[in-house]
């Protein structure tokens, strides 16, 4: 089989295989958003995609963070397939883990600590990981590519341990010397945007998390509890530097009241790029959106 025929046969069962499992788990499917008066900060992307409609100003989605947020209110467990763009800096063309348009499996949870989506999102990996073996195991193997059953909990690891064992490259050298995914938690307040919740215990500390692929695959999901009272959200906001105005939507549900929850998002092209083994995520589409690069389709 095809390298590109491989990729699109490994992103089916991802995709089939995640419906499946959040479904059995009580989850709902939302339509995916693409343009809002507000999107996530990003802090590390500088550059916003924008379109001008009917007088107003609307962002392309970089995720649905706010719209998750919103949408527990409604219904406890969602999750949305997103297509997110973020106009990421060009040389990021070459961590083989960029694309300025690709799609989230981004999920939420009212009243779920971390700890809860933690637990959830080893189970999905591990059942999507099953399923991919054992609907593409053989056309894997013809590329040289064995995925291994990883035993549970994977193993977490501090952001300040990281840093102290591994040095300022800590997220790169931990996924290269790691055998199994590995979780990075308790990021500090100023390297993560103002949604993730602090720790009330732990002033300064983040009570949120990202998942780390092995074989130096790097990072492949973000996620945490959230921010969900108006003072502390408007105290975050500023402290970012961040002009209220621009979040007014999400002050404004804030103050209707929003609920207490937790969540994350998972690259689908990064976990494809790791199943299939490729060096760059351009290979897990047909269309890639690689920052600086123009297309022919
Ligand atoms: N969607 C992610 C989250 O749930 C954030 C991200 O897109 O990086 O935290
Ligand atoms: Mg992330």
């Amino acid at each position: 089989m095809k390298r590109e025929a491989l990729a699109l046969e490994v992103t089916s069962v991802v995709l089939g295989a995640s419906r499946e499992f959040l479904a059995k788990e009580g989850f709902v499917e939302l339509l995916p958003v693409i343009l809002a008066p507000v999107t996530d900060p990003l802090r590390t992307t500088p550059e916003w995609a924008t379109i001008t409609a009917y007088g107003h100003t609307w962002y392309l989605t970089r995720s649905m963070i706010f719209h998750k947020q919103a949408a527990v209110r409604v219904h406890p467990k969602i999750f949305c397939f997103s297509p997110n763009v973020r106009l990421e800096p060009r040389e990021r063309a070459h961590t083989g883990r960029h694309l300025f348009e690709f799609v989230q499996l981004d999920l939420e949870v009212r009243d779920a600590t971390r700890e809860d989506v933690m637990d959830l999102g080893e189970r999905l990996l591990l059942h999507v990981l099953s399923e991919v073996r054992r609907e593409c195991g053989r056309a894997l193997a013809a590329w040289g590519r064995e995925l291994p059953d990883y035993p549970r909990p994977f193993p977490r690891i501090t952001w300040h341990e990281a840093h102290r064992e591994f040095g300022e490259n800590f997220e790169t050298e931990l996924s290269r010397r790691s055998k199994t995914p590995v979780w990075l938690v308790d990021f500090p307040i100023d390297q993560r945007e103002f949604y993730d919740r602090e720790d009330p215990d732990r002033p300064g500390i983040l009570r949120d998390m990202d998942l780390l692929y092995p074989e130096g695959f790097g990072e492949g999901l973000s996620g945490g509890e959230r921010e969900y009272q108006g003072e502390r959200i408007r105290a975050r906001i500023l402290r970012q530097g961040l002009s209220l105005e621009a979040y007014r939507p999400l002050l404004a549900l804030a103050e209707d009241g929003l609920c207490p929850s937790a969540g994350f998002g998972i690259g689908v092209e990064r976990l494809v790029r790791f199943l299939c083994g490729f060096p760059h995520i351009a290979e897990t589409r047909l269309f890639p959106r690689v920052p600086g690069e123009h297309a022919l389709l």
